[in-house]
């Protein structure tokens, strides 16, 4: 069985299993934004690293190497920040081509140490090695106060789901640096800056995690990268629940309407290049439908999605945003395990929430 028949999950499940049993200290190991080691009685470490290759995880001619920088640090720190906890040192590995400028690993360097800095993190050491494609590894070790710590796998039926700031953005910077909108209608210059910034640097919910976790009332938490249906989904086999989540709640901005507006009309002037379409009305319900598509399924948002009980969500929602300024919005609710993983649809449609990036697929094709 080679590794890309496997699959990223299938082939995580099988490292999994040559792990543990675990030492006491081990809180949770593997299976959580972090995995969380016991400090002392009253705090707790927590550990994770992320890894970022030139060509799969970002385009190294379509970045500055500041904000490569910085959104490596926002990734690590963005789990930190799902858990609860406060982020502290950071180790780098790189994995650098000869020829690459060392300037550009000055820039790096400077985008990765500010976004740290901002977070009361510091970058204390790593290594460095020759490869063909830029690779840079961190690894961020972080801490929280012993039962501050939110894990995945509290959520309970009758909770509600909530997420911080907004959907889709991401997804909607990437379709830029794809191509996806050229041949279209122009981008305005202030959306596209926008929307490329959320994708290259994500701001990291480490205030609004921290403000959670202090609050308490959070039953379960983790940070969107693989994308809503898919993070959501986690929570899920964590916590041993269903859940239903309402299309209409998602909190997707203006931007995103208006690159997912773009990208449709490009793709219907293309086609109409190729012949005639036979449809020249239903771009912006194919642009709104779009836009939730990236929400759901696009990833890399870096937002928080959290489940809590109805009184306390709406006390959560008020202090995250009255303490951070960010934007708490309930989508949907915690169902017992046999309810079943279900987006209802503007139409009032329930759709299975595995397919729901691809539904609406398949509704435009008919
Ligand atoms: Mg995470």
């Amino acid at each position: 069985m080679r590794v890309r028949d496997l699959g990223e999950f299938p082939l995580i499940d099988r490292l999994a299993a040559r792990l543990g049993p675990y030492g006491k200290d081990v809180v949770v190991g593997l299976g959580d934004d972090t995995a969380v080691i016991r400090k002392s009685e009253d705090r707790l470490y927590l550990v994770t690293c992320d890894i970022q290759v030139a060509g799969v995880h970002f385009l190294p001619e379509a970045v500055t190497p500041r904000r490569l920088g910085r959104r490596i640090a926002a990734i690590n720190l963005s789990d930190i920040g799902a858990m609860g906890g406060e982020p502290r040192h950071f180790l780098i590995s790189l994995a650098v081509p000869p020829d690459t400028e060392a300037a550009f690993l000055d820039d790096l360097y400077r985008g990765l140490v500010e976004t740290a800095g901002r977070f009361g993190a510091d970058v204390v050491g790593g290594n460095v090695s020759r490869h063909d494609a830029l690779v840079i590894d961190a690894f961020l070790l972080g801490e929280v106060e012993a039962g501050r710590e939110v894990l995945r796998s509290g959520a309970r039926p009758g909770d509600l789901v909530m997420v911080t700031g907004r959907l889709g953005a991401s997804r909607a910077g990437l379709a830029l640096l794809l191509g996806e909108a050229d041949g279209g209608p122009a981008v305005p210059g202030d959306v596209r800056e926008r929307v490329l910034a959320a994708h290259q640097e994500p701001e990291p919910r480490v205030r609004e995690g921290r403000v959670i976790s202090r609050l308490g009332g959070a039953t379960a938490m983790i940070d969107l990268s693989d994308g809503l249906a898919s993070d959501v989904g986690h929570i899920c086999d964590a916590s041993g629940v269903g859940v239903l989540l309402r299309e209409e709640a998602l909190p997707v901005d203006e931007d995103t309407l208006a690159v997912a507006a773009l990208v449709e009309a490009a793709t219907a002037a293309r086609k109409e290049a190729a012949g005639p379409s036979g449809r020249a009305d239903g771009h912006m319900d194919a642009a709104r439908a779009q836009a939730v598509r990236w929400a759901l399924t696009g990833g890399e948002d870096y937002e928080l999605c959290f489940t809590a009980a109805p009184r306390a969500a709406e006390r959560l929602a008020a202090e995250v945003e009255a303490v951070t300024g960010t934007p708490v919005t309930v989508i949907g609710e915690v169902l017992p395990p046999e309810g079943g993983r279900w987006l209802v649809r503007a139409d009032g449609r329930r759709v299975p929430l595995e397919a729901a990036g691809w539904d609406h697929l398949r509704t435009e094709e008919a």
